[in-house]
């Protein structure tokens, strides 16, 4: 029977696919698929690593027998016992061996799903001795997975389908508990069509993340990751937020339709690609993209965009067990950004991490074990109080300069003292790089608009800055008191709430004024739904996904922006703003 679960729509499009349920502690786990000739080479590795996990327990049970009887001994005794008996039971192995097989999954992939597999079982058991013993047998699949860390796949890294196998041609689609952002970056190069997590907001850094990749994801589905088993076939609508679980034919083909239906109009707007973004008044409209990688300069170039409007340096950050990247790693990524887009103006943000981003999966230097991350030590807050890591990194955004045009933004301002601590230590990294003799270019300054405090003081912002980027995602947050990662709270992530309209038509008409620079980078900017609202209140410059670039661009064509204008005054006054948006 087909089940639908509810979450929130976050990357447009529809995939259809088996289930991959990744418990939220296995992300790091390496899935790719192995070629078939590579399969018996796979389960190779997998009884070499139970054999040696075995070979340990075994050991020890010498160990404790060469002791002599202790009191403490026979629970150890009995325990590794178990271990044992776990390691060889026949579900693991046979099942563990079909994911092989089957579906080319390499070994790590494999054992970790039929891990869930059998702890699902494990859960349903009603003698509570019985239930305990899924800690054991993750304890023994995680001694297993870190014997095979040890000895590097032979096949380490392919990421790909194999051409001509029909076992691994059925897409898959990832179904988790919670994913990190970097856990999801991880993922971005992989061989998931689609995603789904049970929590996570619209806005979550973990949905930005799913919407760069620009395949169907569904976030804050609550339950989902219970009730979708290991390869039971979905249907992730991207579009309404809703995934269909075990679908009727009849389901399947509608979908299949619809997807088929978005393929041909992929194709209809990849041909705009070269088309100016031109208003029907003559109004030309910049067009930027929002990058994590140095890697995504292509797919900017790719989408028509005029240059980056937001990289989103902390990605280079996180995941590395807390070793971060120096000034060096950091110059060599930043230029390659700055190569990668050809001449283009790369817009570098410095590092945000905190929040719904840790440095890394239950770290505790960010702030991010603090009662109130997105109101704790993050973005600028952070690095000033890092002051030698924000000089590393300036210095190597200063360097990366020397090699294209390089725009510098500062995260989450709000204070003017901020403002004078970032600017001295801005010289200051100038200064270092003089006295070393290194080569450096010229960078424009620009301030993130994102906390009501900074919105509401602008002029303090433009006498400072060249130019100005309003952060919707979390003006929005700051303004409405809400998470943004929270599911809970998402039906009151309002982008039209008359508060945050205020705030927004302000900073852009007073920077209007004053002839500076004014983007917005925040998900409202690739939502083609606010297009028209946006350039009614005078903006011109937009910063997206390289993947909504042309769906915006296409709306931007049949806008007039004079008639526009008087009417986002009349939505800018309205009570309900919501009702006049389809006028
Ligand atoms: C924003 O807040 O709108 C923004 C672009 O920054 P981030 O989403 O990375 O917080
Ligand atoms: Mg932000």
């Amino acid at each position: 029977m087909t089940i639908s679960v509810h979450g929130l729509a976050v990357s447009r499009g529809i995939a259809i696919g088996r289930a991959v349920i990744v418990a939220s502690s296995r992300v790091d786990v390496a899935h790719y698929f192995v070629q078939a000739e590579q399969v018996e080479r796979e389960i190779e590795r997998l009884r070499q690593a139970r054999n040696a996990v075995a070979e340990e327990i075994v050991k020890v049970q010498q160990s404790l027998h060469e002791l002599g009887p202790n009191d403490a001994h026979p629970e150890l005794t009995a325990l590794l016992d178990v271990h044992l008996m776990l390691l060889q039971d026949e579900q693991l192995t046979s099942g563990v061996k079909h994911w092989i097989v089957e579906r080319h999954y390499n070994a790590e992939w494999a054992l970790t799903t039929q891990l869930e597999v059998i702890a699902r079982q494990f859960d349903e058991m009603e003698d509570p001795y019985l239930r305990e013993r899924k800690a054991d047998l993750e304890q023994v699949v995680e001694r297993m997975l870190r014997f095979m860390r040890g000895v590097a796949s032979p096949v380490a890294g392919g990421g790909s389908r194999p051409a001509h196998d029909s076992a691994a041609e059925v897409p898959l689609v990832l179904i988790a508990h919670d994913l990190s952002p970097a856990d999801m970056l991880q993922f971005k190069q992989s061989v998931f069509a689609g995603f789904v997590t049970d929590v996570g907001g619209k806005t979550s850094h973990t949905a930005i993340v799913a919407r760069s990749m620009d395949i169907p994801a569904v976030v804050g589905a609550r339950s989902a990751s219970h009730l979708i088993k290991q390869d039971d076939w979905v249907i992730i609508d991207g579009d309404a937020g809703v995934v269909l679980v075990d679908p009727s034919p009849i389901l399947l083909a509608e979908y299949g339709f619809k997807q088929r239906q978005g393929e041909v109009e992929r194709e209809r707007l990849s041909r705009l690609k070269n088309t100016p973004a031109v208003t029907l008044d003559g109004q030309k409209i910049e067009l930027l993209a929002n990058i994590e990688q140095p890697e995504d300069a292509a797919a900017a170039l790719k989408a028509g965009a005029v240059g980056v409007g937001l990289f989103r340096s902390e990605f280079l950050f996180m995941g590395r067990s807390g070793k971060l990247p120096d000034e060096e790693e950091q110059y060599h990524a930043y230029r390659r950004a700055v190569e990668g887009m050809q001449g283009l103006p790369v817009t570098i943000r410095t590092v945000d991490v905190g929040a719904d981003k840790p440095l890394d999966r239950g770290a505790s230097r960010a702030g991010d074990d603090h009662l109130n991350p997105a109101l704790g030590l993050r973005a600028i807050r952070w690095s000033l109080s890092e002051p030698s890591m924000f000089l590393a990194q300036l210095r190597a955004i200063l360097r990366a300069a020397a090699h294209g045009p390089v725009n510098l933004l500062i995260p989450m301002l709000a204070h003017a003292s901020e403002i004078r601590q970032t600017l001295a230590l801005v010289n200051r990294a100038r200064e270092q790089l003089d006295n070393a003799s290194m080569a450096y270019g010229h960078v424009k300054l620009g301030a993130m608009i994102e906390v009501p405090a900074a919105a509401l003081t602008i002029p303090l912002f433009l006498r400072h800055f060249d130019f100005l980027s309003i952060g919707t995602n979390d003006l929005i947050q700051y303004t409405l008191a809400i998470d943004r990662a929270d599911e809970a709270v998402s039906h009151l992530y309002d982008p039209v709430h008359p508060a945050v309209l205020h705030l927004l038509a302000g900073t852009i008409a007073q920077c209007r004024e004053k002839g500076k620079g004014v983007s917005v980078c925040g998900e409202m900017a690739g939502d083609v739904s606010l297009t028209r609202l946006l350039l009614g209140l005078g903006l011109r410059s937009f910063s997206m996904h390289p993947s909504q670039i042309l769906a915006v661009k296409q709306q931007i064509l049949r806008c007039d922006t004079t008639r526009l204008q008087t009417w986002a005054q009349s939505v800018l006054v309205a009570e309900d703003p919501a009702a006049l948006m389809t006028d």
